[in-house]
């Protein structure tokens, strides 16, 4: 099937094992890189297994592509949306009804309608497939409520089997998807994150970054790249002020009109120097080769937004960039507008901690592939030997004494505090200590830092794998982790290394 109809060699990463899993009826969960062929994983069994296979998908752009795209390829496939006509949805269904269909795309809105679900109910179905199944966690980036209703599949349809993909999921957005979704039990597919072709760098701005931004573009000629701004004057701006020096610049944001933006895509698409100036509007489903640099003008919002955003770049495999600007003022900005969401505080929190592990990284010392990867839950992963920090290691002030410390007293706590009370612990301030704590040789062992510096140091320590936290019905506790790491550092052959002393850095929040 893969050579026949879709004219592809032999399958990439873990393709043959999900489809594999989905063929022998059983449902699961893949984690795939953006650009691992995800969709393969759903369209295969929808055809080769008896019956209609449903795909449940966030955005109508992204269905329409893929069911042109199927079409052309000589598959059955329709979707059906809000701009589906009478005689077309007819026409649709008796096909249906007739069992010439292999594949139809619904949103997750138009799967919840009671009618659609009671004619599915009637209809034999090969699987489900719910894409960007990360936007069903409130943990990820990107969550869209209407998700939320998909878990009633599981006992509407308790014998079809359900897969669940998405490109971006920490373990805890994973484990949310597996609990949201009601798959207990399914196999988890997770493949390496690793984009060797992608060169990473990160700097320091000043203001808005604006001069250094044109300064990259021009040094950049003749080449196809996307720039990242964080809002749509910004976004104007930069357009324009490349414009100015000479660069075919586009401006691309969810302010223009329709077919205004539609125009410049295709531009975009067609031009082999094109550089796309864009907010977040532009991107899911683009899915331009030969983007040649990726630049965040400001930030991202997340490790998965930066991942999915940077990855844009380099999709032929050839060497590509990744550069993000950030300012301290950039992440101020974050932590606010995540106050002022309307959000639970347990869900505030962990938004806070995705901020600030961004930062960590784009500030951090470690080799940026690597860190990225071992956020996505990788093990076992080499420094990438391209990213600025491997190239030129940055001067880091040493902070492996103090690593020693935090590991020492998470060990001594057996992993059952979460990172408020091993702060504590450190600081010699824990509210009702008992002699069984005050008496660990790591108690109040940690005066050189602030509690926000001792904060910042474990997210460090998070963020290279060397502490764990485990999500425990939203208490997080804090665990050791990668053993061989934490052991290193014990004896002192593993550095950690700070760009910053902690207690300068405790302004955070
Ligand atoms: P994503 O995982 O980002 O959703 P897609 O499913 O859109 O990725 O696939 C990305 C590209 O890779 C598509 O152009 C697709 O045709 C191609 N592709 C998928 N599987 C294979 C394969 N086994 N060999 C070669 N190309 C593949
Ligand atoms: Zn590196």
């Amino acid at each position: 099937m893969l050579r026949h109809v879709f004219g592809h060699p032999d399958f990439r990463g873990l393709q043959a094992q999900v489809i594999g899993e989905v063929l022998a009826g059983r449902s699961a969960m893949a984690v795939l890189p953006t650009g691992g062929g995800k969709s393969m994983c759903y369209q295969i069994p929808s055809i080769v297994r008896p019956g209609l296979g449903l795909v449940v998908s966030p955005l109508i752009a992204l269905m329409a592509d893929q069911v042109e795209g199927l079409k052309q390829s000589g598959v059955a496939a329709e979707r059906l949306d809000s701009n589906t006509d009478m005689d077309q949805r007819q026409e649709i269904w008796r096909r249906i009804d007739a069992g010439e269909l292999d594949l139809l795309y619904l949103s997750p809105e138009g799967l919840a309608q009671p009618a659609m679900l009671n004619r599915l109910s009637r209809t034999p179905l090969a699987l489900i497939a719910i894409d960007e199944a990360h936007c069903v966690s409130q943990w990820g980036h990107d969550f869209r409520p209407e998700y939320r209703m998909l878990g009633r599949l599981a006992d509407i349809f308790p014998d079809v089997p359900r897969l669940a993909v998405t490109a971006t999921a920490d373990a805890r957005t994973r484990e949310d998807i597996r609990t949201e979704l009601r798959l207990e039990g399914a196999a988890e597919f997770v493949d390496s994150f690793a984009r060797p072709e992608l060169a990473l760098t990160a700097e320091r701005k000043r203001g808005a970054g604006h001069g250094r931004v044109e300064e990259l573009v021009l040094a950049r000629p003749g080449r196809s790249g996307v720039v990242y701004a964080g809002s749509r004057e910004g976004t104007d701006k930069l357009a324009e002020r490349l414009k100015a020096a000479g660069v075919p610049a586009l401006a691309y944001h969810a302010g223009l009109d329709k077919t205004l933006r539609a125009d410049r895509l295709e531009q975009f698409l067609e031009a082999d120097e094109a550089v796309m100036v864009a907010t977040i509007a532009f991107g899911m489903g683009v899915d331009k080769p030969d983007v040649r640099f990726v630049i965040h003008a400001d930030p991202p919002a997340s490790i998965e937004a930066y991942w999915q955003e940077i990855g844009r770049a380099g999709r032929d495999g050839q060497p590509a960039e990744g550069i993000t600007l950030y300012g301290s003022a950039d992440m101020a900005w974050a932590f606010r507008r995540i106050e002022g969401r309307e959000v639970g505080d347990e869900v505030r929190t962990v938004q806070m901690r995705k901020v600030r592990q961004l930062y960590n990284m784009l500030d951090g010392v470690a080799c940026r592939a690597a860190a990225v990867r071992r956020y996505f839950g990788e093990e076992g992963v080499a420094r990438c030997g391209v990213c600025d920090n491997c190239v030129s290691p940055p001067k880091a002030i040493d902070a492996t004494v103090s690593a020693q410390k935090a590991l020492a007293a998470v060990h001594r706590l057996g992993g059952r505090f979460g990172r408020g009370r091993l702060v504590d612990h450190l600081l010699g301030k824990t509210k009702d200590a008992g002699p069984q704590e005050t008496g660990l040789s790591t108690w109040g062992i940690g005066a050189e830092y602030s509690a926000a510096g001792w904060r910042d140091l474990i997210d460090q320590l998070l963020f290279e794998g060397l502490l764990r936290e485990d999500p425990n019905d939203g208490r997080p506790l804090i665990g050791l982790g990668d053993a061989d790491g934490v052991k290193g550092v014990y004896r002192g052959e593993r550095q950690v290394s700070v760009r910053q002393p902690p207690e300068a850095t405790g302004d955070a929040g």
